[in-house]
């Protein structure tokens, strides 16, 4: 039986193991804190009578978009953490979803309007600023002018200072539906690359942070995703407690970060990680070497509030300032991604940190899980344009305090956005490990899914079950087998793949081979998920699939080329080794390559390097990119 994972606070540690094995059907909602659990279970599984203080005051909550497990008067536990007054605030969760067919009280309609009146202001302002600092921003990437000597050559011009955003699971064409001053600033005064994709497997949060930090794979860096199996004991790092294990993981890896050479050639520099609600973001984004990792949570008096985690504590006056505390744990769209921006820029003054790196969020969920991202484009837009206004907080910040030109900018993603078009149903894996005559001790199920099997030698078996059930989404199943004494994934049936994509599956499988692999890989067609359809979710992530591998990046500042858009492929593990060299650290041991292309000046080996990797990724980028058209 697969333990269910632990919830947030410590309140809430003990719940009933799940009735389905392996069925662990956490998701990037769940992952920002919904309990989702592939049967529904009734609630006096999870309520133990009594306030937050009990021991399981957990109510699993589904379905984020319509309905909510538990009912007025129950303590339970929502997106961040057990609450103690659930009728006001179950109140506020809606506030947050859609498909409520329940109307608030009077009391909290007044909260509402008043949450609206804020947010409202705080758009307003955040608008006419972002539109007042554009036109300086036009400016402001000309590095020998900033420079302070007119002879300097642009390639003599360091980045002292960076500024790393991911926009988490933010798919390229959030770009470009609006103006955007501060963003499109940037991309006119640096390097855009159109063709950027992850590169790994999973294309989950808590991998493709630590591939940003490391420059590196899941295969080198430890981090498969939110949930593996060691020895048939499952491992999970969806808690809060389990971030000291994650460094320690990375650690163990000796994987290199941007934040561990970086701090090795300038030990005094500070480096500063955080995100909004995703621990498993900031922690691995910041890795072992960061002096501060922190996150938001709610707390004991039911406010939203920065945390950090243990070990990578900033200074007590960073997370006691009061503009970082949010009244309720279930803040309006927007809102947390704004909370994220005000605590790097509180970081910023009081830490003075050479490498900010931050995770946005929201983009993630709730934009791309529950309002299916793209298909949503206001919100989208909503979004964006509060980034943009964030952004250019961040300047503002960097260019009072005469550092602006010094400061290399970075937007990504972790990952993609794809919204589903198709479920397959769970009974279809499910049916293949128990006709095969084994059970799941793990399934991370997303866009691909993962299955960890207790018996490995009927990993063909189960993968060739799976085919059989003719399932129309499901596109290609891989079993784990040895070769020449080395792991490798095998397909267990060749139709419908065509050799290109066969290639580029591979490519990606590889990324996974880390000891702790899955048994079983299972890929989807475009817009085909293996989540639970019960969880409402409109768009998914996590497999080979386009939408879920295709990425934002854009650099902008010192020793980048101004204006520039490549269409050449690039993947994840780039970014840390392209980001050292222009900032004048040697990104030794690092998988990924320099981006050349995007540099004002380079190497030549890195230039060697750089087109071996074009050549390489060129039909990947092309196959994974071609499947989406089908
Ligand atoms: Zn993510």
């Amino acid at each position: 039986m697969v333990s269910f994972p632990p919830l947030y606070t410590s309140h809430c540690r003990s719940a009933p193991p799940m009735s389905r094995p392996g069925a662990d059907q956490l998701g990037d909602v769940a992952k920002g804190g919904i309990e989702q659990t592939p049967d529904l279970p009734t609630k006096r599984d999870y309520v133990s009578p009594g306030s937050l203080g009990s021991s399981t005051c957990c109510v699993p909550e589904r379905n984020a978009g319509s309905y909510l497990y538990f009912e007025p008067g129950d303590a339970f536990c929502c997106r961040r953490m057990c609450l103690k007054e659930p009728q006001e605030a179950d109140h506020q969760f809606v506030t947050h979803f859609s498909g409520w067919s329940q109307h608030p009280s009077g009391r909290v309609r007044s909260m509402l309007r008043r949450f609206s009146y804020v947010i409202s202001i705080y758009l307003l302002v955040a608008s006419s600023l972002a539109a007042t600092t554009a036109h300086v921003l036009h400016t402001r990437a000309n590095p020998a002018v900033l420079g302070g000597d007119p002879l300097a050559s642009l390639a003599d011009i360091k980045p002292k200072y960076l500024v790393l955003m991911v926009l988490d699971g933010a798919r390229p064409d959030y770009f470009g539906l609006t103006p955007l001053p501060h963003v499109d600033a940037l991309r006119a005064g640096g390097t855009q690359f159109t063709n950027a994709i992850d590169g790994i497997l999973e294309a989950e949060t808590p991998s493709g942070h630590a591939t940003i930090a490391t420059g590196s794979r899941p295969s080198r860096d430890g981090i498969l995703g939110f949930d593996w199996v060691n020895d048939n004991d499952r491992y999970s790092l969806f808690d809060p407690s389990q971030m000291g294990a994650l460094v320690q993981l990375m650690q163990e890896s000796r994987a290199p970060t941007i934040a561990g050479l970086y701090k090795k050639q300038y030990p005094r520099a500070r480096v500063v990680a955080l995100s909004g609600h995703k621990y498993y973001a900031a922690a691995p984004l910041g890795g072992p070497n960061a002096d501060a990792i922190m996150y938001f949570q709610g707390d004991s008096k039911g406010r939203y509030v920065p945390v950090a985690v243990p070990g990578h504590t900033p200074p007590a006056s960073v997370l006691n300032a009061p503009e970082l505390t949010f009244p309720t744990t279930h803040p309006p769209d927007g809102v947390e991604n704004h909370l994220t921006t005000l605590l790097a820029l509180t970081a910023v003054r009081q830490m003075h940190p050479r490498l900010l790196l931050i995770n946005y969020a929201e983009f993630d969920w709730p934009l791309g899980h529950v309002y299916g991202g793209s298909l949503d484009a206001a919100k989208v837009i909503a979004d964006m344009k509060t980034f943009d206004a964030d952004l250019g907080r961040l300047e503002d910040a960097y260019r009072k305090a005469g550092i602006l030109d010094q400061t290399l900018f970075v937007i990504t993603a972790d990952h993609g956005m794809m919204p589903i078009t198709h479920f397959v149903p769970a009974t279809v894996i499910s049916d293949a490990v128990t006709r095969a005559g084994t059970t799941a001790p793990n399934i991370a199920s997303s866009s691909a899914d993962y299955i960890w099997l207790a018996d490995a030698t009927k990993a063909q078996a189960v993968a060739q079950n799976v085919l059989a059930a003719h399932d129309p989404g499901i596109q290609a199943a891989y079993y784990l087998t040895a070769i020449q004494g080395k792991p490798r994934y095998v397909s267990a049936g060749t139709s419908g793949v065509s050799s290109a994509m066969e290639r580029a599956n591979q490519y990606l499988l590889d990324s996974l081979l880390n000891g702790h692999e899955p048994s079983v890989v299972v890929f989807g067609g475009e817009g085909v998920s293996f989540s639970d359809p019960k969880t409402g979710w409109k768009a998914d992530h996590g497999g080979n699939s386009w939408q879920s591998q295709h990425i934002p990046l854009i650099l902008a500042g010192p020793g980048i080329q101004s204006g520039e858009v490549s269409s050449a492929p690039v993947q994840l593990e780039d970014v840390a080794p392209t980001v050292l060299t222009d900032m004048g650290v040697q990104p030794s041991g690092m998988e990924g390559h320099v981006l050349n292309d995007a540099l004002v000046q380079s190497s030549s080996v890195a230039q060697h390097a750089r087109a071996v990797e074009i050549g390489q990724m060129t039909p990947i980028v092309s196959a994974l990119a071609s499947e989406s058209r089908h």
